[in-house]
């Protein structure tokens, strides 16, 4: 089955009753708490526009929430930057810290923030940061990037990552539905690669086609999730991690202009 997502209008207004006045202070505290937890990116989405596309992928008990509290952990760009060394030993510090801690980290925040929500009386679903529920389709149940991506945060590149502003596609994300009175934060943002194709030249499975992401259009028309898959299990057998992000470190929006090696000599 393939989903596209297709941005209807808001249902926002009709779906919560509570005025802007109380929502300030839980918007606040959410927040705060987020930060405190160590996330660099907070954003809330209203998932209105997405909602056909999101009942498809996880059904009506995802669907249900009107918005998403989307949450980001920025990456170490020393890090990141050892994927492009392409040795067994980068891409087992890389995996641990930057994918298993990371995504540890998330799924924290998201609990500690549903807990929060649900204690201040509303409903809240804290989707895993990185759990494939769908082995056919390589998907979880909710795309984290969509609702960073209906926050505001960040557009979807050819490489069907989320692309920021400042850090490109160098951040984790987790979210959290709810049904509590939280004032979205911004809008779909627009796509930013312009011409750029470096994604999409560099992997070596060539599984982009290249395309802008558009929200009529199954994910299918951009990138190819099962050679992607194969190379992760290709290149697990062969050197015992499963580790490429080669789309991920070469974005350029993301990439650091020198490293501290060109800086240390
Ligand atoms: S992780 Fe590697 S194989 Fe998968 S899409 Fe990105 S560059 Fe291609
Ligand atoms: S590498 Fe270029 S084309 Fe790919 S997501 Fe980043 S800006 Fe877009």
């Amino acid at each position: 089955m393939s989903l596209s997502i297709r941005y209807s209008g808001s249902s926002k207004s009709s779906r919560i009753q509570t005025s802007c006045t109380m929502s300030l202070p839980l918007d606040t505290r959410i927040r705060t708490l987020a930060r405190s937890l160590g996330t660099d990116y907070y954003g809330i989405a209203d998932l209105g526009p997405a909602r056909d596309f999101i009942l498809m992928q996880g059904g009506e008990r995802v669907a249900r929430y009107p918005v998403a509290d989307a949450m980001g952990i920025r990456l170490s760009d020393d890090l990141v930057d050892l994927l492009s060394e392409r040795d067994v030993e980068g891409a087992i510090v890389y995996r641990h810290n930057s994918y298993e801690v990371v995504n540890q980290m998330l799924d924290q925040v998201a609990v500690r923030v549903a807990n929060e929500l649900q204690k201040a009386g509303y409903h809240a679903f804290a989707v895993p940061a990185s759990k494939r529920t769908d082995e056919g389709e390589i998907r979880g149940i909710l795309s984290q990037k969509l609702a960073a991506h209906l926050a505001g945060l960040g557009w979807i590149g050819k490489s069907c990552l989320l692309v920021t502003p400042d850090h490109g596609p160098r951040v984790r994300w987790v979210s959290v539905l709810t049904d509590a009175p939280l004032e979205p934060t911004g809008t779909a943002m627009e796509p930013g690669c312009g011409e750029c194709t470096a994604c999409v030249d560099l992997c070596p499975c060539r599984a982009f086609t290249g395309r802008e992401f558009h929200p009529d259009e199954p994910r299918e028309a951009r990138f190819d999730a099962a050679a992607c898959d194969r190379f992760f299990r290709e290149t697990e057998n062969a050197k015992g991690v499963a580790v490429c992000g080669l789309c991920l470190y070469v974005c350029p929006y993301g990439k650091r202009k020198g490293t501290a090696r060109d800086s240390h000599g």
